[in-house]
């Protein structure tokens, strides 16, 4: 495959087959995030795409999960998705599964049908960055996104039956938001129907950290970065508020994070705490730094 770098994917599309329809992000400009930084965006060709596909099959006839990448493939016009879908179920006889990240911007744009044909034609999950609940919080970190416009835009993807990943980022209140960030996130992570949630923990690149901390003051914040012994501390209270309508599988397994965690919620939550009960003041316990990373 010709992939063009930095090409990113979520933990648990490891043993996917990725094609990339896009490059870069649509937006870009997430004050902690520098995946795409080097890029710009654009859309690939169709026809580029569909040679793609036909070629990988050949390589790959047994593939049963795509991954479409990069930072926001939902935003190509539903048109080109369909073919995309379409020619990858025709390609790929056991696939199964087909997933891409999702903008908050994307389920605003797409309509309530548009979403439900995606669904339709096969593309099953879309991983989501919520982030933060707090509205001023999505401001510091210049989301582009208000709590409201996440919640309907998530209530579409799961009217259409798309199942959801959604991230949240912990330290991103920093010590002084701390609480004010994991409470408004439980309340808006409450009300929606989520299949995943994974929480990642703060990692600012050296290019990108000044830029953060002055987007923070210029909203008239301050931030002051969590130790991995605070952000514990910020987990706890986010798996003992989170209260899902239905079942939610929770995930901390991303490389960022100190301390691996997995349970389904609300079923495991008192095991969950345990476990962070156990590490917390132990610093033992946790992933050293020099092995995490984006
Ligand atoms: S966090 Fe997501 S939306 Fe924001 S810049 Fe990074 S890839 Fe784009």
């Amino acid at each position: 495959m010709n992939y063009s770098y930095p090409l990113y994917r979520p933990p648990s599309e490891a043993n996917s087959l990725i094609f990339q329809v896009t490059e870069g992000c649509s937006f870009n400009r997430c004050s902690f995030c520098s995946m795409y930084r080097t890029k710009n965006f654009s859309e690939k060709p169709l026809d580029l795409i569909i040679k793609e596909i036909h070629h990988a099959a050949q390589q790959h006839p047994n593939t049963r999960r795509v991954f479409l990448a990069d930072g926001d493939a939902l935003y190509c016009n539903v048109s080109s998705l369909l073919q995309v879908l379409e020619t990858l179920y025709h390609c790929f006889p056991k696939l199964g599964r087909v997933s891409s990240y999702a903008l908050p911007n994307n389920l605003m744009v797409k309509s309530q049908q548009e979403l439900t044909t995606l669904k339709q034609a096969g593309l099953n999950l879309l991983y989501y960055g919520i982030e933060s609940g707090s509205a001023a919080l999505l401001k510091c970190i210049t989301k582009g996104t208000t709590p409201d416009k996440m919640i309907e835009g998530l209530n579409k993807a799961s009217n259409a039956d798309i199942k959801v990943s959604a991230t949240v980022i912990l330290g991103l209140g920093g010590q002084h938001h701390w609480q004010e960030h994991i409470e408004q996130t439980a309340d808006l992570i409450n009300p929606l129907n989520l299949n995943y949630l994974s929480t990642l923990q703060l990692t600012l690149d050296e290019q990108i950290r000044d830029e953060f901390i002055q987007k923070f003051s210029r909203n008239g914040r301050q931030f002051e970065p969590q130790s991995d012994q605070d952000i514990l501390k910020e987990q706890m209270l986010l798996v003992s508020l989170v209260e899902p309508k239905s079942a939610v599988i929770f995930r901390s397994n991303h490389a960022s994070n100190a301390l691996p965690l997995k349970g389904v919620l609300p079923k495991d939550r008192e095991l969950i705490l345990a476990q962070l009960k156990r590490a917390y003041g132990d610093n033992s316990q946790l992933v050293p730094n020099w092995m995490r990373g984006l």
